[in-house]
């Protein structure tokens, strides 16, 4: 509640001072977000719980003692930069298969549903989101034998991180935006401008970006726009159920007989949305 506290702080008059957009502080949404910011830890924790139990055991019964015990004897300072780039490689693929995945994307589209982006917007994802992130992020991290220090401070700097990345701050860190995330960067990824659609993965090390071919930073531009082609709803709990009323909703259109005309149509919420290609 401290660290929260912390970071309204520093947020709130960080955006008045650097505003890469006009926004209201008391804006459309904030009392859904409030609710995921109070309600959601509780269903991610039993997810976290359950992915350091799976973790614990690949680390002790598949992956080599000698390499979990040579990484876990590191030093502090040598082993956090390694887990970062380890977990920063999870979030990467975990959040590009979040988005190519038709079903996957139900569950994505509620973080990508926010039209006003703000340091809040960070929260404002679905619980099975968080949990695929954690898990691309953590899962290595704990079956590698990271030591808690190290975990704990990669955690510590991706909190902070997740916060100022969806900041409305005009920030783009110059020659160093292709190597770290900055909060244009991410504001690119939330553009609903078709060319920035499915683009700028990472969480906190843009090169993974440039390395596998989906940055996007165009010299001079702000992106204009926020969210997603179709209706989302903007209550927490039918946020909640989105991903499961899409699921349903697909499945019985495509178990209606062939003959019957078809019956989706643009702007539907079931609607999958146009996959990007891998690779
Ligand atoms: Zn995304
Ligand atoms: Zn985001």
């Amino acid at each position: 509640m401290k660290q929260l506290l912390l970071v309204v702080l520093i947020f709130v008059p960080f955006e008045r001072l650097l505003a890469a957009r006009p926004q209201k502080i008391l804006r459309r949404g904030l009392l859904t977000d409030m609710a995921f910011l109070f309600l959601n830890g509780w269903l991610v924790l039993a997810g976290v719980i359950a992915i350091m139990a799976v973790a614990t055991l690949v680390k002790q019964s598949i992956l080599p003692a000698a390499v979990t015990q040579t990484i876990g004897d590191l030093p502090y300072l040598v082993q956090v930069p390694i887990a970062i780039l380890i977990a920063d490689l999870g979030v990467y693929w975990t959040h590009r298969i979040l988005h190519v995945v038709p079903a996957l994307w139900e569950i994505h589209s509620v973080h990508h549903a926010v039209e006003e982006l703000d340091w809040l917007a960070a929260i404002h994802q679905h619980p099975l989101d968080v949990m695929f992130m954690k898990a691309g992020a953590l899962f290595p991290l704990y079956a590698l034998g990271f030591s808690a220090e190290a975990i704990g401070t990669y955690l510590l700097i991706y909190f902070w991180q997740t916060w100022l990345v969806h900041a409305n701050v005009r920030l783009n860190y110059g020659p160093l935006r292709r190597i770290l995330v900055s909060p244009e960067f991410h504001h690119w990824h939330h553009s609903s401008d078709t060319a920035a659609r499915d683009k700028n993965f990472a969480g906190c090390l843009s090169f993974y970006d440039v390395l596998f071919g989906s940055a996007y930073l165009p010299k001079g531009q702000n992106p204009k726009a926020f969210g997603v082609d179709h209706p989302m709803p903007t209550n927490y709990l039918a946020l909640l159920a989105y991903p499961f009323v899409a699921w349903v909703s697909k499945r019985q259109r495509s178990d209606a007989p062939a003959i019957q005309p078809h019956i989706s149509q643009a702007g539907d919420p079931a609607q999958p949305r146009q996959s990007a290609p891998l690779g």
